[in-house]
């Protein structure tokens, strides 16, 4: 068998994981938190660095303000998640930040966050900051779940201990799934496969994560869809508009946070490069997911709108735009792509 190169793991990221690992050693009172908007790689790679601490018997609090969204809240640790409003201060805590290309993507209160020693950024987006004081980032890495896994596998190597078992297996298994598309995506790479390999090997339930994930889907959830889908707008054989207004969402009886899955159809189609999916979350504000195939930039366009993401998903956000407004500002910009 050839030998599989995990990149995660060259020299200069295992200097910023050896220096994680020292300084979770070293210190005793952590705070895990991650991005806005909670999706599987937010929340595995939070509750696996969870699981890591309590195994190092460290002092934590998991905080992230925004709620779970309904197919992840198997994931089951949601009990432990606090809020900013139930955080006095964090002096003498340094915060965990994960999967947050910015530092203002962190999901709490960054007042509270002030009050805390710092913050070591581990992520996967290239429009990262570099805004901890130790930043492991891989802007090629699968997920941040991948990123979490070389830190605690490369302590277990170093320890000679097992730490990783059927929950943190679990956890870091469903954002290796959500973050690839299910091992579709350019960003899997032959590591995300071992990786997969060895938490399967170690009980992962990756039953369990597929059919909360893929196979939980509501009778309303696949009106939305018929309906969204009907809508289609497709330019020039190569841009494909996907809406689901607030009046739709009230209409079928859905969150906002519900509709996640209709964003990989906007670019799934023969020939279309860039999918563009606008969700109106509140008459007030718009969030737009952006996806590309092969060869669209979305994070440019995602910057034009001061967005950001990854090259092949991106998402920005409008405020006191119509949906209208937002498609055609959209769609103007993506046209210079082309
Ligand atoms: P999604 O479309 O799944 O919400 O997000 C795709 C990617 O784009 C994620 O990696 C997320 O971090 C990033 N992203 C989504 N929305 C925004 C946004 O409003 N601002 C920024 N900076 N990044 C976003
Ligand atoms: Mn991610």
């Amino acid at each position: 068998m050839a030998e599989i190169k995990n990149r995660s793991l060259s020299e200069e990221f295992l200097i910023e994981i050896d220096k994680i690992i020292d300084y979770i050693l070293c210190n005793d009172k952590f705070v895990v938190t991650s991005h806005i908007n909670p999706d599987g790689d937010n929340i595995g790679s939070s509750l696996a660095m969870c699981g890591f601490l309590e195994a190092l018997d460290k002092e934590y609090i998991y905080l992230l303000d925004d709620a779970y969204p309904s197919s992840l809240v198997f994931l089951n640790r949601e009990g432990l998640r606090k809020t900013s409003d139930q955080v006095p201060s964090l002096e003498g805590y340094t915060v965990i930040a994960q999967d947050s290309g910015s530092y203002e993507r962190i999901c709490m209160d960054k007042d509270l966050l002030e009050t805390s020693r710092g913050i070591i950024c581990i992520d996967h987006h290239h429009t990262n900051g570099d805004y901890g004081f130790i930043n492991y980032i891989d802007a090629k890495a699968s997920s941040t779940c991948e990123l979490v896994y070389n830190i605690i596998t490369r302590y277990e190597d170093i320890k000679a201990r097992p730490i990783i078992g059927p929950e943190i297996g679990t956890c870091l298994y469903a954002g290796l799934v959500t973050d690839t598309g299910n091992f579709q995506y350019s960003n899997t790479e032959p590591s995300s496969f071992l990786m997969a390999a060895d938490l399967i090997a170690r009980g992962a339930k990756k039953q369990l994560v597929i059919e909360n994930i893929y196979q939980k889907n509501s009778p309303a959830y696949y009106r939305i869809l018929g309906e969204c889908l009907n809508n289609l707008e497709i330019i020039d054989s190569k841009i494909c508009i996907a809406i689901v207004t607030k009046e739709m969402l009230d209409k079928y009886g859905l969150e906002y946070g519900d509709i996640d899955a209709i964003i990989p159809y906007t670019r799934d189609i023969d020939g279309v490069e860039l999918g563009i999916f606008i969700k109106q979350k509140e008459i007030d504000e718009i969030k737009v997911s952006l996806r590309s195939k092969s060869y669209i930039d979305c994070t440019e366009l995602a910057a034009t709108f001061d967005g950001g993401g990854h090259v092949r998903a991106s998402g920005c956000t409008f405020r006191d735009k119509s949906v209208e407004e937002v498609r055609n500002m959209l769609l103007e910009q993506a046209k210079k792509l082309f």
